[in-house]
């Protein structure tokens, strides 16, 4: 099964798509985890693509095309995958599509996860992140076992730098502009999927499950 998450900055897709990655033993693919990692381990990738992601702008089409074509290539994605953060713009979804088409496969849902832009400035500010396995939570809503600690691999969570109100501010722009476009794009395909993204995180899981059944 090929899953792709679409949604706004914070509405829920990784949360989401870790669930849904667990739920069909499918590997969660995250352009923006795979930044990060390359940030903190200080490659050259790392180093372009920070210029863009602290600026909350979107990293060029063409470093990001690339890391996750050589990605989706892995053995681990024989029996497909879930994408959350890509594609972002048109010419990405061109170049999965294309990459899909060659293989002679397809993308089975793109599922827009809901969220207005009044509650994600909230959602934002509360992220807390495990930089060396993904996880994410929330200070209220999703909180881990103990303040601070992964659940999932016992390291420290942190709040991201891009997650400060005027970057994220600066993302829902981008959003509107270059990614919300995809929704026309993956409706005319007939894959696209809406859900609630406002409801508990539970919730919007079964709401998934529910399509994917
Ligand atoms: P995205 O991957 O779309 O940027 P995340 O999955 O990281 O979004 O979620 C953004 C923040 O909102 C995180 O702190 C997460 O724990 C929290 N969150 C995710 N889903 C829900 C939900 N259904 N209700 C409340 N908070 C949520
Ligand atoms: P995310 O973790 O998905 O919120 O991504 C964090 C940041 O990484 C984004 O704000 C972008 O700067 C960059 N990024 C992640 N995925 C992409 C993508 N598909 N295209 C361009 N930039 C991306």
């Amino acid at each position: 099964m090929k899953i792709i998450m679409l949604g706004a900055p914070g509405a829920g897709k990784g949360t989401q798509a870790q669930m849904i990655a667990d739920k069909y033993d499918i590997p969660h693919i995250s352009t923006g985890d795979i930044f990060r990692e390359n940030v903190k381990k200080g490659t050259e990738l790392g180093m372009e693509a920070k210029k863009y992601m602290d600026q909350g702008l979107l990293v060029p089409d063409e470093l990001t095309v690339k890391i996750l074509l050589d990605r989706v290539a892995k053995p681990d994605c024989k029996n497909g995958y879930v994408l959350d953060g890509f594609p972002r713009t048109i010419p990405q979804a061109e170049v999965l599509d294309k990459a899909i088409t060659e293989l002679g496969e397809k993308i089975d849902y793109a599922i827009n996860v809901d969220v207005p832009d009044e509650n994600i400035i909230r959602r934002m500010s509360g992220r807390r992140a495990c930089l060396a396995c993904g996880a994410t939570y929330h200070i209220e809503h999703i909180p881990p076992k103990q303040e601070g600690i992964c659940d999932k691999c016992g390291k420290e969570l942190v709040q991201r730098d891009d997650d400060k109100e005027e970057t994220v501010k600066n993302r829902l722009d981008v959003y509107h502009k270059q990614t919300q476009p995809l929704i026309d794009f993956y409706t005319k395909q007939g894959v696209l999927r809406t859900v609630d993204g406002t409801m508990d995180m539970k919730d919007v899981f079964t709401a998934i499950t529910t399509l994917l059944a």
